[in-house]
């Protein structure tokens, strides 16, 4: 008998967690921009990347956007839009003040956590904000009661707290953490301050902890994670971490297929595939049919979480679509 034609088996194989690469937020913020080449023409201004991710700005770049660093670099009266990561309410002030038409892609989740900032600084409490110092989430979130917040940048960062009332105080944090790390600084903060509030609920977004929770899932049977995302990535860069520390030998990050060393895989059986939350698919599909030429063709999708979330276009945007629409 002849056996049927496939594909040799190797004893190779890939973990490809599910869900990875884009969310909600972020697929907002890219078809923002999209949307806001084709209705107003290039070129378009983006304070900030977009996304933290090279391709994903590259790609934009190639169809019109501009990304700029601030409001100052936008020509007077140009169409601006603000990154995904959200920005402090001094940044819309400077946008009025050039005139700037403002299309602000700050994802709702982050919105959500400059409301909590607001309304915790309005009820005159201390706001302990764990983040990474010089992140821009951070900052935009800093910026709307920066009399209130101080940055706790991880559990080491808690012993320089100080606060005016110990019975008035509640901690934030960035979307992007790691929710294992978050979980202990909490802890190292309630040790000094046992009255200490928790945010109405969780500021550590779906998008991040989903991620975190599959990779942990696949990684102490992985010799080797490669998280396919850029180095400012902070939620691909946490998932470097949570998967060395959930087991597997190894863990990478890279924005393209063409920057996995052969090296990682010599010995490797099993090698684990994910990315962060600002990555197109095609990247992961490039970096499997990278591994697949190396031997690696047997692919399991791991499943913890079906992701059916999505945001609304920003209000802006949409109103002056529905005119160009009206017009025909
Ligand atoms: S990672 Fe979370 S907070 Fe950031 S854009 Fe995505 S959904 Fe929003």
């Amino acid at each position: 008998m002849t056996e049927p034609e496939t594909t040799p088996r190797t004893g190779k194989r890939v973990l490809l967690a599910k869900p990875r690469g884009y969310c909600a937020g972020v697929d907002r913020a890219v078809q923002t921009v999209e949307e806001a080449l084709t209705l107003y023409g290039a070129p378009i201004y983006v304070r900030k990347q977009i996304v933290h991710n090279k391709h994903v700005v590259q790609t934009l770049e190639a169809k019109g956007a501009i990304f700029v660093e601030e409001n100052e670099e936008v020509p007077e009266g140009a169409t601006v839009i603000f990154s995904a990561h959200g920005v402090a309410p001094e940044v819309y002030e400077q946008a009025r003040e050039r005139s700037l038409k403002a299309i602000d892609a700050t994802c709702p989740l982050v919105t959500k956590v400059h409301q909590e900032a607001r309304r915790f600084a309005s009820e005159d409490y201390d706001i302990l904000l764990i983040g990474h110092e010089g992140h821009e989430e951070v900052i935009g979130t800093a910026g709307e009661a920066p009399a209130h917040i101080q940055l706790v940048d991880g559990p080491d960062g808690v012993d320089k707290v100080t606060v005016r009332d110990p019975n008035k105080v509640v901690w934030l944090s960035q979307t992007t953490l790691s929710v294992d790390e978050t979980l202990e600084t909490v802890a190292r903060l309630r040790q000094k301050l046992p009255l200490l509030q928790s945010p109405p609920s969780d500021d550590i977004c779906y998008a991040t902890s989903n991620r975190q929770h599959v990779v942990k899932e696949i990684a102490p049977d992985c010799d080797v994670v490669i998280v396919v995302g850029s180095r400012n990535s902070s939620n691909s860069v946490r998932l470097v971490e949570v998967a060395v520390d959930a087991g597997a030998r190894a863990g990478h990050l890279v924005d393209f297929a063409d920057e996995i060393d052969d090296a990682w895989l010599a010995d490797a059986r099993t090698v684990g595939v994910t990315s962060g939350a600002s990555v197109p698919d095609e990247l992961v599909q490039q970096v499997l049919a990278h591994l697949a030429e190396r031997g690696f063709t047997d692919v399991e999708e791991i499943t913890t979480a079906n992701e059916r979330l999505t945001f609304s276009l920003p209000q802006e945007l949409k109103r002056d679509m529905k005119a160009a629409a009206s017009r025909g």
